[in-house]
């Protein structure tokens, strides 16, 4: 006589199985990990694909921790950052960060004319768009917040950053973002993360693809905000935007918003949007805010010197005007 009668054996062999499949169940279905952090003044959502829940939860905390720091070095308000030191001095010795974003962002500011403009930090204050008192100043007072701007008003030569007098005052507002989300994805990576994208209010970057699949992106009409302009399929890829409907005050029939021409110290006026594909979130960033500011016909031109961006401009007119690279991955609206 057998030791165990069938339905025992039938029982044993389903709990068996029960095991197998709980040990192999975490590696046979990838965990999704979401979740969302005030940083930089903006929400940022990051969304991680991972073979084991709690690391990918570990590593999109670690991201999260990596913006902070980014943070604390780049911005103008916090206690000690390399910007405050920057402030009180002529010269000072940065980060290797600071030192790496304001690099990239003289490439840009040369690469447009001085668009781009890291030393647009009195200008800023003057104008106060993103304060609870924003105002239109007068033209003596932008004539004086204009001293010691332009591209020659910056200097790095290793970690050693030089402003041209004491009047410059730096502001990497317009790449900062951009940097800190690549940080975020250096981190995801580093932690074996294959699939994720860091979305900071907007501004974009993706790490391979949605498991099998492009990740949407959806492009914001700049005048109805419950309209899209633009869905776009991508992977592997950052994509910046950079609007004069986010951050803006309305006086006399005019709109004043964050992006400043800094050959006249107002508002552009160029465009309407711009959004910017490229390799990393840093140029993207730079590239946008730059793009907006030559308006369509040079800011197309602007894009087309950097190999790896593409891009989209939605012109004062609100007509759009387009790269090759962004026909390839544009689905209109
Ligand atoms: P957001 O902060 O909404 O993502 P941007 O990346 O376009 O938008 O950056 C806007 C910020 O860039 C402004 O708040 C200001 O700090 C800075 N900025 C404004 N005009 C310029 C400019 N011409 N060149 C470089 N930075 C600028
Ligand atoms: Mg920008």
């Amino acid at each position: 006589m057998l030791p165990f009668n069938r339905p025992i054996i039938v029982f044993l062999f389903l709990i068996v199985l029960a095991i197998i499949g709980l040990r192999q169940c975490p590696f046979e279905k990838p965990e999704v990990v979401q979740k969302s952090q005030i940083i930089m003044d903006t929400v940022v959502q990051i969304t991680a694909f991972g073979e084991e829940g709690s690391r990918t939860t570990a590593a999109v905390n670690a991201a999260f921790g990596e913006m902070k720091r980014i943070e604390a070095l780049t911005s103008f308000y916090m206690e000690g950052s390399d910007l405050q030191r920057l402030a009180v001095a002529g010269s000072a010795e940065v980060s290797p960060e600071v030192a790496g974003i304001i690099s990239l962002g003289l490439e840009v500011a040369r690469a447009s004319g001085g668009a781009f403009d890291m030393t647009l930090g009195n200008l800023k204050s003057l104008w106060g768009i993103e304060t609870d008192q924003p105002r239109v100043p007068g033209v003596e007072e932008i004539r004086e917040a204009l001293k010691g701007t332009g591209p020659d008003a910056l200097k790095v030569d290793g970690l050693r950053v030089e402003k041209k007098s004491a009047a410059t005052t730096v502001d990497l507002g317009g790449i900062a973002k951009g940097f800190a989300i690549d940080r975020a994805v250096d981190i995801l990576a580093g932690n074996g993360i294959k699939h994720a994208a860091v979305n900071a209010g907007g501004d974009i970057r993706l790490l391979g693809d949605r498991k099998g699949k492009p990740w949407r992106i959806a492009i914001q009409d700049p005048r109805h905000s419950s309209r899209f302009a633009a869905k776009l399929f991508l992977k592997d890829v950052a994509v910046v935007t950079s609007g004069d409907y986010e951050r803006f005050f309305e006086k006399d029939g005019v709109r004043y918003h964050h992006l400043f021409d800094p050959r006249t110290g107002y508002p552009s006026q160029a465009s309407r949007s711009v959004t910017v594909l490229a390799e990393n979130a840093t140029l993207a960033d730079a590239l946008a805010t730059a793009a907006f500011v030559l308006g369509p016909e040079k800011g197309l031109d602007l894009l087309k010197k950097f190999p790896s961006a593409a891009g989209l401009i939605i012109g004062a007119d609100g007509k759009n005007h387009t790269t090759p690279g962004f026909d390839k991955v544009v689905e209109w609206q």
